[in-house]
């Protein structure tokens, strides 16, 4: 299973740490989870082709981490010579068909031309995508955000999306190989809908997990040892993601 880290920050702009999104390979797939602003530009730095994606999983539909779909719909309709002829799908959020209309509403140029959605919403779920076993949990960021979990056979990875501690993720990740985690703040932030340091750090050590990601960092956990905090939960090992990391799990 291999990894790729488009985007590891939030919304505010710092070197390395774009907006939300990752590339998961797994069973002969290649799975794109989340699709925050500028995302498809690090597509192609990534070296993968739009065409390439065989699904699109979406952990919740702030802007944050949804606003290139527009962008991509946009390039499956009229990329010269490469416009889309395969079905589309996208597992995502409850809400998600309700966005997906609203958002054609709003641009009707990215209604689909030449293929179709195929839209599906989760919560607590398990589903497969060809041979790959994907498994969805609430995380209490939002009312409908959700993780998502990655099982190839062999090998496991958790994407948090963004969380809070009162979610289902430490479940979701038990024994995985890898946890891609967002840890918003410091080790003793205040905030009640994200993690920081010192929950991020439990529950990776909760889970067992054999190795956590740091994504999904504002700029005050960047000026920090966030590495260091964190070690102070959890015995695993701990580094903290940047724009273009790739991993093989
Ligand atoms: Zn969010
Ligand atoms: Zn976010």
């Amino acid at each position: 299973m291999e990894i790729c880290l488009l985007g590891t920050g939030t919304a505010i702009p710092i070197e390395q740490h774009s907006p939300s999104g990752l590339i998961v390979r797994a069973g002969g797939k290649c799975l794109l989870f989340d699709i925050g602003p500028g995302t498809l530009g690090r597509l192609h730095l990534a070296n993968v082709d739009c065409g390439q994606i065989d699904h699109l999983l979406l952990t919740h539909l702030h802007p944050d981490h949804t606003l290139d779909l527009a962008t991509l719909l946009l390039v499956f309709n009229y990329a010269p010579n490469a416009e889309r002829k395969a079905d589309f799908p996208i597992t995502g959020c409850r809400g998600l068909q309700d966005f997906i209309k609203r958002m054609v509403d709003l641009y009707p140029e990215v209604a689909p031309l030449s293929f179709e959605l195929q839209l599906h919403e989760v919560h607590q779920d398990e589903f497969l995508i060809g041979e790959v076993r994907l498994r969805s949990a609430p995380t209490g960021h939002t009312a409908d955000s959700v993780a998502f979990r990655v099982d190839d056979g062999t090998h496991s990875m958790v994407y948090s999306g963004d969380a809070s501690p009162r979610g289902e993720l430490a479940r979701l990740a038990e024994g995985a190989d890898v946890l891609v985690s967002e840890c918003s703040f410091p080790s003793g932030w205040t905030t009640g809908d994200h993690l920081n340091a010192d929950t991020v750090g439990e529950i990776a050590q909760n889970a067992q997990v054999k190795s956590l990601v740091i994504v999904h960092t504002y700029p005050p956990a960047l000026i920090v040892d966030l590495v260091g905090q964190i070690r102070k939960h959890y015995e695993g090992q701990v580094q903290v993601g940047v724009d273009g990391l790739r991993l093989t799990v």
